[in-house]
């Protein structure tokens, strides 16, 4: 059965819901998204209980702000990786510096504003490593991947298919980027490019961004 996938725009974040036998969502959307986020479900007809998993593709404000509350609605779990669990547990404030020209400037612009912002602390219940973690057991037919470089802590969610849920691994919304591109923002850009070698390797084809819009693979081949 191919899962079916919804997504759930909160701002210039898009969080994903994928059903397979299983459901399991993709990032927790930025702070405050709770009352959309009921009404996404309303809007999908999912019912809030088959929610099993929120996987975190890593802990930064805008995409794990609003993962509590989602825990509360759902009674899903909060997976994150180990070395971004911190960031989620303190609620802290973490933006990764800009690393393009565009990147830098808007930094600039939206730190002190975004700063502003509450971020409540969230506990995780699942902490993932280095290694690939199945999701089998949430019903869904592909696995979180360690993929590094936005944060020390980024994972993607690769399914057999080759769909890739891929967090900040490449930006596509006309803030950021004119097109499918790396991100703007990143810890360690040059990792980002290890990371991507490997979901390549590994069969990845459609690619789900957290900002913006699905794209394939071949559009964001040529920047790496
Ligand atoms: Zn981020
Ligand atoms: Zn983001």
């Amino acid at each position: 059965m191919k899962p079916q996938i919804f997504s759930l725009k909160f701002g210039i974040n898009t969080c994903y819901i994928i059903k397979g036998e299983g459901t399991i969502m993709i990032d927790g959307g930025p702070s405050k998204a709770r009352e959309k986020f009921k009404k996404y479900l309303i809007q999908y007809s999912i019912n809030p209980n088959e929610i099993k998993l929120v996987v975190l593709t890593h802990a930064d404000f805008d995409h794990s702000g609003s993962a509590g509350a989602i825990r509360e609605i759902t009674g899903a779990k909060i997976a994150v990786h180990e070395n971004d669990r911190a960031i989620l547990e303190e609620g802290r404030f973490n933006f990764p510096p800009g690393v393009t020209a565009w990147g830098k400037i808007s930094h600039a612009i939206f730190e002190p504003l975004l700063k502003k912002i509450p971020i409540p602390p969230q506990k995780a219940d699942i902490i993932l490593n280095n290694e690939d973690y199945p999701l089998s057991d949430f019903g869904i037919d592909g696995r979180i991947i360690y993929t590094p470089g936005h944060t020390a802590g980024h994972v993607s969610v690769l399914m057999d298919n080759g769909d890739l849920f891929a967090g900040c691994l490449a930006h596509n919304i006309r803030l950021f980027t004119p097109g499918p591109r790396l991100p703007i923002y990143a810890e360690d850009i040059e990792q980002i490019k290890k990371s991507w070698k490997l979901v390549i390797d590994q069969g990845a084809t459609m690619i789900y961004p957290g900002h913006g819009k699905p794209f394939h693979i071949d559009s964001i081949i040529k920047y790496l």
